[in-house]
């Protein structure tokens, strides 16, 4: 029996963007879905309970913190993530990979893994294929990442190959080390840089090995979001139709409506929980800084379209106040507000897949917010 079970229920006529449902073994959620990410077994400031009322199905953690702090093996003594976490819906780890390669300023790769330096106390580390599945399985996520390396954006061509190589050798020793195919999904990350031809024979290479899902990693790197989206348009027709398809690290409103219109069906990004703390937030009508000055006798709430607790409770002076003053409240309050948003979007989103409109939707979404104007900020 598979971990994981996808049906695609439509395809939108004009896009070709899915709408699916993906089924866990901590129940099923509807794709395309946005995952808030609790890096370190929480997503920062939410309750489970409220992460349930904004409709989240599926949250990310991050192997590599939990490896550091507490351990997988008190989480697996724990009982799992799950239950250690008290969230009984599905759970997605990255592998560390990213982190590795991201937060240590010393890094030798090798064949067999990666050397590097554990960011909090700089004692050397080393980290294989085989040993982040270990922690992943200990971990106990629906589905679990293949241990991949990221390259940089821009890296040449010869550097770029030589590693997505080695990501396709890493992805086949994840295969064999995985110990519960039987209840935790094994994706592969299609890597490649900004070359086609890397694409293809990436996603050649882990197509072969058969993943139940697959991943599109070494996007939203720096690169500009033209270049970004012809990958990706690229890139998605490569992967099987029946099988999901998640593009990691991407959660500014605009990607993920042109993510969805190329076919994506799973997104992940710490940018609406990050910019909450720092008093920003996604509103229909733009970016709004609620910390600026502008707002202190401004009684409006954050987002006057929004109907989420926060909106429907509280004002952009108070919640300025808050963020001024350094409570605690005020960066929940944003949390709150930043994911109900993009959970909301991509509800709307699947909505207009259902009614074949999703490029009008785009059109609407993208004028009201602001994408249009030639000044517009972005994240
Ligand atoms: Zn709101």
């Amino acid at each position: 029996m598979a971990a994981i079970s996808f049906e695609v229920i439509k395809t939108e006529k004009h896009t070709g963007a899915r709408l699916g449902i993906l089924h866990t073994p901590h129940g099923s959620f509807e794709t395309p879905m946005f995952m808030p990410v609790g890096t370190l077994a929480t997503v920062k400031t939410m309750s489970p309970e409220e992460l349930k009322e904004i409709g989240a199905g599926v949250i990310l953690s991050n192997t590599y913190h939990l490896w550091l702090r507490p351990g997988e093996d008190i989480v697996q003594e724990a009982g799992g993530l799950h239950t250690f976490m008290n969230w009984d819906r599905g759970i997605l780890t990255d592998s560390g990979g990213f982190q590795v390669f991201s937060l240590s300023k010393f890094r030798k790769i090798e064949e067999k893994g990666v050397h590097f330096r554990n960011h909090l106390s700089g004692e050397k580390l080393f980290l294989t294929p085989e040993k982040s599945i270990k922690i992943q399985n200990a971990l106990g996520a629906d589905i679990i990442m293949a241990f991949d390396e990221c390259p940089p954006y821009p890296a040449d061509y010869k550097y770029v190959k030589e590693s997505t190589e080695r990501t396709s050798r890493w992805a086949e020793r994840c295969l064999i080390a995985h110990d519960r195919p039987e209840d935790q999904a094994l994706f592969g990350i299609v890597q490649g840089g900004m070359y086609k031809d890397l694409r293809k024979q990436s996603a050649m290479d882990l197509i072969s090995l058969d993943f139940p899902g697959y991943a599109i990693g070494g996007l939203s790197v720096g690169e500009p979001k033209p270049l970004m989206n012809e990958v990706l348009e690229f890139t998605t027709p490569l992967l099987p139709a029946n099988k999901p398809r998640y593009l990691m690290g991407v959660g500014s409103p605009d990607s993920l409506i042109d993510g969805v219109i190329r076919g994506v069906d799973m997104f992940d990004c710490v940018l609406p929980t990050r910019i909450a703390r720092n008093g920003t937030v996604m509103t229909s009508r733009g970016r709004l800084v609620v910390k600026n000055a502008t707002y202190a006798r401004d009684f409006r709430p954050l987002d006057e379209n929004c109907d989420c607790y926060t909106c429907r409770n509280y004002t952009r002076a108070y919640i300025r106040h808050l963020i001024h003053t350094n409570e605690i409240l005020g960066f929940r309050l944003c949390t709150y507000h930043n994911l109900y948003f993009l959970l909301k979007l991509m509800e709307q989103v699947r909505q207009a897949i259902r009614e074949d409109r999703l490029q009008d939707f785009r059109e609407e979404f993208f004028e009201q917010y602001g994408f249009n104007k030639p000044d517009a900020k972005n994240f």
